[in-house]
């Protein structure tokens, strides 16, 4: 492979997707500065998994073990019914099962991935670009702090809301509004939980969640059907309000979460929507991870999409003379991966919400008939084994070393 012309490469975002392609450029050679907002990591968030072709990327970079042993226990997915049962359950072994074989809190997998780059990499908190300027030869960034400096790249890996994305592509990439608030936050565990991924439908388009954790406590999510998309301007103590006014009467655990909402730090809500970007590059300024194709939360791929992504722009740019090209190749092994995991099954999210008592009963009826037995034994004929499941992901990964 020979040695890339462009060295000095500036990401702005340390969570999944910057890390992850700050490790790869680091091995390649170039000289990489990782820029973050936030004075610190941000280590909220809830339980993600990491499958398929990001366990392959996390095998690659050595940290699979240090995943391996933050998992967080959980056994797998139960829904609950409306008085309260096990309508349905599906085992962490059974090829159904939300629940993967690596499950870690989003924040221990940032800090894994900060801990695998540190050395290599140059971290600056607290500070964010507010100006570039692109040149023949490299682009000119100036950032909060009154700094400038001359990178030959920029990437911007800064989320669903990436204002890195806006100084560059304006109002070109679309926010498609998916009609969903969701809310999440960390409440103390009672010796009635369990270590069971515990999801309830609501009548009123109403979803609460329970998942453990390796910490001791439980992660708690809410999700509503929402058709206005405003809340997320409101301030902080008035969401608040909007979300316990939207949980009352839910049933099952929802009173506990509404107690709780008060006694909370790190409440965190936002309004769910996909980015689709028609490119990912403008000259020397590439996106990857939410910023560039945020699928959401719904399809579970938001940080097998950053890992993947990160991945994929590092190999090439280290494979390919020259940037544009890079950026080309990129896009075009990516895209059509990006394309398939945004598109949502028909009826989602307005099936699994359903408005009244009845719907959400036959809900779970159909999930209970599907997580019987004979239903399970005859779906593990049509399904790849866990084994099988790595190569069976949408893409496929080259061997850039
Ligand atoms: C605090 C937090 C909690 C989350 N919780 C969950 C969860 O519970 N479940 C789930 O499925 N997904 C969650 N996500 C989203 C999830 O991390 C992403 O969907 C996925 O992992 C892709 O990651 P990403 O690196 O592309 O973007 P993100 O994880 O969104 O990270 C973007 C990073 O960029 C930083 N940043 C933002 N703007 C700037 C700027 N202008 N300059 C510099 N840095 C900037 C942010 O502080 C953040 O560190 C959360 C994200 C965050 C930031």
């Amino acid at each position: 492979m020979s040695l890339p012309k462009a060295k000095k490469v500036l990401i702005s975002g340390a969570s999944i997707a910057g890390p992850t392609l700050a490790f790869w450029l680091a091995k390649y050679g170039f000289a990489v500065t990782v820029v973050e907002r936030s004075a610190s990591l941000r280590l909220g968030g809830q339980n993600i998994d990491v499958n398929g072709p990001a366990q392959l990327i996390a095998q690659k970079m050595g940290i699979e073990t240090a995943i391996r042993a933050a998992n967080t226990g959980e056994v797998g997915l139960q829904l609950i019914g409306q008085n309260n049962q096990v309508a349905a359950a599906f085992p962490k072994e059974s090829s159904m099962s939300g629940t993967q074989e690596l499950e870690i809190l989003r924040g221990d997998l940032v800090s894994i991935l900060y801990e695998a780059t540190k050395e290599a990499v140059n971290y600056r908190f607290g500070d964010s670009i507010t100006g570039l300027e692109q040149h023949p030869d490299d682009v000119a960034v100036t950032f909060s702090s009154g700094k400038t400096e001359r990178f030959q790249l920029v990437v911007a890996a800064d989320g669903v809301r990436s204002s890195t994305r806006r100084l560059v592509f304006g109002e070109e990439p679309v926010f498609t509004y998916l009609g969903l608030y969701t809310a999440y936050l960390t409440i103390p565990r009672r010796e009635s939980d369990n270590d069971w991924w515990r999801w309830y439908t609501a009548a009123d388009r109403r979803i609460v969640m329970l998942r453990p954790d390796n910490q001791g406590t439980i992660r708690a999510s809410v999700a509503f059907m929402e058709p206005g998309e405003s809340y997320e301007k409101l301030p902080p103590e008035e969401q608040k309000r909007v979300l316990k006014t939207r949980l009352a009467g839910a049933g099952w655990e929802a009173d506990r979460i509404i107690n709780a909402i008060d006694e909370t730090q790190d409440v965190y809500f936002d309004k769910i929507g996909q980015i689709k970007a028609p490119r990912w590059s403008a000259g020397r300024v590439a996106m990857i991870g939410d910023a560039a194709y945020c699928p959401t939360p719904l399809t579970g791929k938001g940080t097998t999409l950053a890992m993947v992504g990160a991945y994929l722009l590092a190999g090439e740019l280290a494979r390919h003379e020259r940037y544009q090209d890079a950026f080309v190749a990129y896009e075009k092994r990516m895209r059509p991966y990006v394309e398939a995991v945004q598109k949502l099954p028909p009826g989602v999210p307005w099936l699994v919400y359903p408005k009244s008592h009845l719907g959400v009963s036959v809900l779970n009826a159909v999930a209970g008939l599907v997580a019987s037995k004979p239903v399970q034994k005859l779906v593990s004929l049509f399904s790849p084994k866990p084994d099988d499941k790595q190569e069976d992901d949408g893409i496929d990964l080259p061997d850039y070393a």
